[in-house]
């Protein structure tokens, strides 16, 4: 067993203070404990033990270049010692601005803020300022932050009953609160149905539109089993909210600079009305914003919808997202063609362990993220199959995989860097076989 006395007592000592004795509720569930770390550099890093781990968890999806990544730091070194934050406007701001309108596909202008949740708050008050409606269509297993107005809880087993049946059965979905101290009123203006179903889309579309603001979907569903759209589905939910006057945020939040610099709405060919982008824009640093057309950005500037924040666009943020999109720029997209040869190999090598394990399991992968599940389906392809995989054998392996020396999220998700190297991908590969072979 690897020794985590230090982080156990750290632990211990944190709740003293911060309350939970952790700054994120999710990190409390790490087991043995959660890790305190005191370094990280390149696809590693270590524990205040001491113990060296290569990371998949990559801080939740942003470090796209790795921990401690050189020009980034030069980049933002340099900025802050030219001040951190000024609340005044300054380049740095244009030029982020400028670059996203020049690679999201969707965008002819942008909004920035800190965190995803800002930035998914801010393109639902778009989308309702804009439509003059209030409802809005989002999807069991996606996840878009943590404000009230469109935090749901995960539903547990009555869905893994649940087939995507008709739009009826999809509204009989009691829609509960993410969290205790959520106002259950600020829920109600959420219509919640299953991804990936045309027919449910359509139905619950035609006949809620005139009251519906906007539909929020992630473009491949990262959070619940990195599941791809249906051939058509998106197209199809680009077409009916067009028609029905509603208008369609692409959360890009995981996806957004991870599968490609044009998002997965440029990677699919998909012009939505809005996206938001976060994690991997910044690198590690907090950023993230909105992108979209010009005629629902023209309500920030015309005044109709206020989008504040202190430190919105300071050159901290801005400078680290501008090295991130510089480093992902060289050489025509090497970057995400080598990430994605990385994922492949991995994902191809853990396929065949599980076959010579005889362990049932299944991964979906696009580009540099993919999700792993012990599972007996035949495929993951919504939320219903998704929440029939073996959730907790996976945090057991998880555990397994953290004393073999390699950080993966217990929920199954993994992240890719562009620094993990081929020799990182052997090492892990290794600690797969001995940690299947132990489960
Ligand atoms: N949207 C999506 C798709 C996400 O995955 C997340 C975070 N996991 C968020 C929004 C919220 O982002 P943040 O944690 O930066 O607030």
């Amino acid at each position: 067993m690897k020794n985590v006395e230090k982080s156990r007592q750290k632990y211990t000592e944190s709740q003293n203070y911060l309350a939970g004795g952790v700054a994120s509720s999710l990190r409390s569930a790490m087991k043995p404990t959660p890790l305190f770390a005191s370094a990280g550099s390149g696809p590693r890093i270590w524990d205040v033990d001491g113990n060296a781990y290569i990371d998949y968890l990559l801080g939740y999806g942003p470090l796209i270049l790795g921990h401690a990544h050189e020009a980034t730091l030069v980049s933002v070194f340099e900025a802050m010692k030219r001040g951190i934050t000024y609340g005044l406007q300054h380049e740095g701001e244009i030029e982020l601005a400028r670059q996203l309108t020049e690679v999201l596909p969707c965008a002819d202008k942008v909004a920035l803020s800190g965190s995803g949740t800002e930035a998914v708050m801010l393109a639902l008050r778009l989308a309702r300022a804009y439509t003059g409606k209030r409802k809005i269509v989002r999807f069991h297993g996606h996840y878009h932050g943590w404000s009230d107005t469109i935090f749901t809880a995960f539903p547990s087993s009555d869905m893994r009953q649940s087939s995507s049946g008709g739009a009826g059965d999809a509204q009989e979905q009691h829609i509960v609160p993410g969290t205790s101290g959520q106002s259950e009123l600020a829920l109600e203006d959420i219509i919640l149905l299953p991804w990936n179903d045309s027919a449910v889309l359509d139905a619950a579309l035609r006949e809620h539109g005139h009251d519906i603001a906007a539909v929020i979907s992630e473009p491949v569903m990262c959070n619940s089993g990195c599941v791809l759209p249906k051939p058509g589905y998106l197209e199809q939910m680009r077409e009916l909210t067009e028609e029905l006057g509603i208008v369609m945020i692409l959360d890009e939040v995981i996806t957004g600079f991870r599968l490609g610099l044009s998002g997965a709405h440029g990677k699919f060919g998909l012009k939505p009305d809005l996206v938001t982008i976060g994690k991997a824009l910044g690198g590690g640093i907090a950023v993230s914003a909105v992108a979209g057309s010009q005629a629902i950005m023209a309500l920030i500037e015309n005044g109709t919808v206020s989008h504040l924040g202190t430190l919105n666009g300071n050159g901290v943020a801005t400078s680290a997202a501008l090295a991130t999109i510089a480093e992902l720029s060289k050489n025509e997209g090497a970057v995400y063609a080598k990430m994605e040869n990385n994922a492949a190999q991995l994902v191809e090598g853990i396929r065949s362990l599980l076959v010579k394990h005889s362990i049932p399991g299944i991964l979906n992968h696009i580009g540099p993220v993919f999700h792993m599940m012990f599972t007996l389906e035949t495929q993951v392809e919504d939320f219903a199959s998704f929440m029939k995989r073996d959730a907790a054998k996976y945090a057991e392996f998880a555990g397994k995989m953290l004393e073999e020396g390699v950080l993966v999220r217990s929920n199954g998700l993994w992240y890719l860097s562009a620094v993990h190297e081929e020799r990182e991908i052997e090492e892990t590969l290794a600690a797969v076989d001995r940690a299947l072979a132990n489960l």
